[in-house]
């Protein structure tokens, strides 16, 4: 099974599903899309949105890094970011957050002065599943990448955290775990990991206005994800409502109910990978980033086979997102 291509394929296709509805309520999605949703791509080639091409630039920047460290990695991250936001395709609604701080890493500054120090808005999760696809990959290294990546932009804790939780969602997919039982060790994730603050990767980073050690600065992202996590456990446990899951657990703009609400939908139709991504796409919040992170967690579950077959060769960039898989499965984790 394909796991590496269902999840990346899962992505583009989560993302192209909700880049018509991301700014619209639910009552405006059905009266534009009926009963079942947005329920195919349209177009061809079917745009997605910047949230797959981040991904695609994060994807390439593992690539091109000799080595995962973070003096390897950091101008391979530093020259996709920089030629994405100059990119003449970079006109999909591409958050702020991210064009601000990439202004920054484009003239050059350190990242660490670059970033969007406040910002926890789901742009560095939205882009960081393809860490979990590299196979083998070990956990303290796709900590700190998931992390690193996360923080050349947003600076927050809460962002740097809900990255690497869901790079991890995406590898314990990849290696077998059942959807259902995702949110259970994410959990257990923040719980071992929440005074653990990555200086190897992170350098100074935690010096923001409030913060008095390098711990107190994570574990708040922990536990903020942690609160978020717990809704998400306590949603599932109720029968199914079918409505939008940003009710349940939020709209999905800052990174950790991005997380939530894709694991949300991911998990609700763990057996029906296009249903999850429509229910992902008709969202009253972002509805795209829900979609996407939902393809990427359930493509992982059920592999490129799982997917309609005329959505491979209509979306765009095809070639790329198969190049992408083929480097990635061949990636030794190194
Ligand atoms: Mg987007």
């Amino acid at each position: 099974m394909d796991r590496i291509g269902g999840s990346l394929y899962g992505l583009a296709f989560g993302d192209a599903l909700g880049k018509p509805t991301e700014f619209l309520t639910v009552a405006e999605i059905d009266e534009q899309f009926g009963p079942a949703g947005p329920d195919d791509l349209e177009g061809d080639p079917a745009l997605f949105t910047d949230d797959t091409q981040m991904a695609l630039a994060v994807g390439w920047a593992l690539h091109d890094a000799v080595d995962l460290t973070p003096d390897a990695l950091e101008p391979q991250l530093r020259k996709r970011f920089v030629a994405w936001a100059h990119s003449p395709e970079n006109d999909r609604a591409p958050g702020m957050t991210c064009l601000r701080a990439v202004g920054g890493l484009a003239e050059g500054m350190p990242w660490v002065e670059a970033t969007v120090a406040g910002s926890k808005g789901c742009g560095a999760n939205m882009r960081v599943t393809p860490v979990g696809l590299i196979p083998g990959l070990d956990l303290d290294v796709l900590a700190g990448v998931s992390q690193l990546q996360a923080a050349m932009t947003h600076g927050h804790p809460t962002a740097l955290a809900a990255s690497e939780l869901t790079a991890y969602a995406t590898r314990l997919v990849v290696d077998g775990c059942a959807l259902a039982d995702v949110p259970g060790k994410l959990l257990a994730r923040c719980a071992d990991q929440r005074e653990i603050y990555r200086e190897d990767w992170l350098g100074a980073l935690w010096r923001s206005p409030g913060a008095t050690t390098p711990a107190d600065f994570i574990a708040r992202g922990w536990d903020e994800c942690k609160a978020v996590l717990e809704h998400l456990v306590a949603a599932l446990a109720r029968p199914d409502d079918g409505l939008d899951a940003s009710l349940a657990t939020g709209e999905g703009w800052i990174a950790e109910e991005a997380l939530a609400s894709g694991l949300y939908c991911a998990v609700r139709h763990a057996d029906d990978p296009v249903r999850s991504i429509v229910r992902g796409a008709r969202t009253s919040g972002d509805s795209d980033s829900i979609a996407a992170i939902a393809g990427a967690f359930v493509g992982a579950a059920h592999g490129l086979d799982a997917w309609p077959s005329d959505w491979v060769d209509r979306i765009e960039h095809t070639d790329e997102l198969a190049a992408l898989a083929s480097h990635l499965r061949g990636n030794d984790g190194n």
